[in-house]
């Protein structure tokens, strides 16, 4: 049965029924003249087992405002696109009124309504939404990797989590399904060892999956695939942001680049379901799409990527009895990697909350670290800040702008402890906020619409719960930088954040003078993104850090150094 895009103009379905006509093979096309016949539409596929994934309507419809129209369709089926193709005759009338919606997720995209033949910008935007809706709701019609299990157990479920962060559409079948046959045939052919979850991937590679990495390593290879004696000249330690930007640089200005990400490529920014403040993304984007994307600009100019391999330690390289330096040795357990320039790019990972409910919910309504993009989506609702630090103080304050009430939750006493004394005194003074103390949060659930509805909270000092209604949830819970595996001579600050430049101690300076802007204690070592001590810890900033760095790497390898 195919998806349905559901049409919705009071007069006008016959152009949009035109204009849409591209997309019949592969989605059905049903028109609607209401707000309310376009909810009766939704109901009826539902009803016969198929899938909305997509609403386009006018700006105007007869029975309802339009966003009191998005507001039903989202309660039929929240996880529909929502696209108003605006009429030119009404386009700049509404666009003040209803962009705000958009800024607060209401609706995906406010479009101009094509008006002739071979619109491709218009179908650019609705392509992209109908693919973000096919990566993250509809089950892949082409499965690069076919997983067998008889059940979805943890193991399967991040060996999925992994594969879908790679972009690589999946799907699990029973082991008596036809796939399931297929693949345990080929797996016992080929060792006779069959123990689950077994996986295929396009080439018909076959395997049993004792970890991710076992995927990870038959798709993409291990470190030991890079020529043990070929010194590259800059690998890059971390896929976020910051090493992907790298990569694209490096690789591009001619350098042999080789990049190492512990899990999937994208980093921090690849779990995020929408990143709307990047520079040239009108509709936000994916971290996952801006991860495979930059990813698959690196591989152009020739980046090499090896995937679900931590660095386990750094050795530096020595200076000989000549005066040359040796490269450094990056180790993993899939091999060494030996470099002339390193990229430490490793970035931050945001203390979980280990309550139930909580993780499938991050994205729809439950945010780790910045509060800022989130911030206007919560506006008229009642949110939860975990956390004592500056960081959750001026977090409160920022939404506080937006929802109705914002209450800080602490495990301490109070504020007064962990927080900057201006904080609390602001945080005092706005009627919006209040601080609950001795109380966290031990579950939360979605509501109607998926998303965040509810989280319970314990008072920590009697033990009783609570349970409130809940539309935003951020923790900030403390971040702390991936660097157990980065060698001594790398010098950090209190909390492991790499320094560089002129943050590097006067007594670490070299000949009087400190290290390049992006540099590290160690030569040739850089260091870029949030893992840097006082980075603004943004995707674009990251990104920014990891361009940067490489005239640095390039001036270091210039073989006058
Ligand atoms: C859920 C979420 C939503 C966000 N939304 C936004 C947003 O909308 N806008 C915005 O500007 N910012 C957002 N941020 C912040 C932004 O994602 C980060 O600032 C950015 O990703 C930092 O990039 P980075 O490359 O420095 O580090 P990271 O993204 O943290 O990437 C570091 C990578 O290094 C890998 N790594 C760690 N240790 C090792 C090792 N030993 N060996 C090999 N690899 C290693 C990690 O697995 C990771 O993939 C969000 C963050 C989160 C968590």
């Amino acid at each position: 049965m195919k998806p349905a895009i559901i049409l919705v103009s009071e007069t006008r379905c016959d152009e949009l029924l035109d204009e849409f006509g591209r997309y019949a093979r592969d989605y059905e096309l049903p028109t609607a003249t209401s707000a309310h016949e376009a909810k009766l539409a939704a109901k009826r596929v539902v009803a016969e087992g198929g899938q909305v994934a997509m609403f386009v309507t006018e700006s105007r419809l007869p029975d309802a405002d339009v966003h009191e129209a998005f507001h039903w369709w989202r309660q039929t089926v929240p996880t529909a696109r929502r696209v108003i193709a605006a009429h030119v005759s009404t386009f700049r009338e509404d666009a003040e009124r209803l962009r705000g919606g958009m800024a607060k997720g209401k609706y995906d995209a406010y479009l101009l309504a094509p008006r002739g033949a071979r619109d491709e910008e218009f179908h650019t935007a609705i392509c992209e939404l109908l693919s973000d809706w096919g990566s993250t709701v509809a089950e892949p019609e082409v499965v690069a990797v076919a997983l067998v299990s008889p059940v979805e157990d943890a193991l399967t479920l991040s060996i999925r989590d992994y594969l879908d962060r790679m972009g690589l559409p999946n799907r699990v079948y029973a082991p008596e399904s036809e796939k399931g046959r297929h693949v345990l045939a080929l797996v016992a052919a080929e060792s006779g060892e069959a123990e689950f979850p077994l996986f295929m991937d396009l080439n018909q590679r076959v395997g049993s999956a004792r970890s991710v990495r076992d995927v990870a390593s038959a798709i993409y290879g291990r470190p030991a695939d890079v020529d043990v004696d070929r010194v590259v000249d800059v690998a890059i330690v971390g896929a976020g942001p910051a090493g992907l930007a790298a990569a694209v640089y490096a690789s591009s200005e001619g350098l042999s680049t080789v990049v190492l990400e512990a899990e999937a490529v994208g980093g921090q920014a690849g779990t995020s379901s929408m990143i709307r403040n990047y520079l040239g993304f009108p509709r936000g984007i994916s971290g996952m799409r801006l991860a495979q994307r930059a990813r698959n600009q690196a591989i152009r100019f020739g980046t090499q990527f090896f995937s679900g391999w931590p660095v386990t330690s750094l050795v530096p390289g020595e200076v000989d009895a000549e005066g040359v330096l040796a490269p450094h040795r990056l180790r993993t357990e899939g091999g060494d990697l030996l470099a002339r320039a390193v990229v430490v790019s490793a970035g931050v990972k945001y203390r979980r909350l280990d309550a139930p409910g909580i993780e499938r919910l991050v994205g729809l309504g439950v945010h780790y670290g910045s509060a800022m993009t989130a911030a206007r989506e919560m506006e008229g609702a009642d949110v939860v800040v975990v956390g004592g630090g500056n960081s959750a103080g001026q977090a409160a304050i920022h939404l506080a702008r937006f929802a109705r009430t914002v209450t800080i939750l602490v495990r301490r006493a109070s504020l007064a402890e962990t927080m900057s004394s201006y904080l609390v005194g602001e945080i005092a003074y706005n009627p919006r906020i209040s601080v609950l103390a001795c109380s966290e949060v031990v579950e939360g659930g979605p509501g109607e619409d998926g998303r965040l509805g509810w989280v319970t909270v314990r008072n920590t000092a009697d033990g009783t719960q609570e349970r409130r209604e809940c539309r935003g949830l951020f923790l900030l819970i403390g971040a702390a930088p991936h660097c157990d595996w980065l060698p001594d001579e790398v010098v950090r600050d209190e909390r492991g954040f790499v320094l560089t430049g002129r943050d590097v101690p006067q007594d670490r300076w070299r000949d009087g003078l400190p290290p390049e802007s992006l540099e590290t204690t160690v030569h040739g070592v850089f260091a870029a993104g949030d893992i840097r001590a006082g980075s603004m810890k943004r995707v674009a900033s990251a990104s920014g850090e990891g361009a940067s760095v490489v005239p640095l790497v390039h001036a270091w390898l210039d073989p006058s150094h």
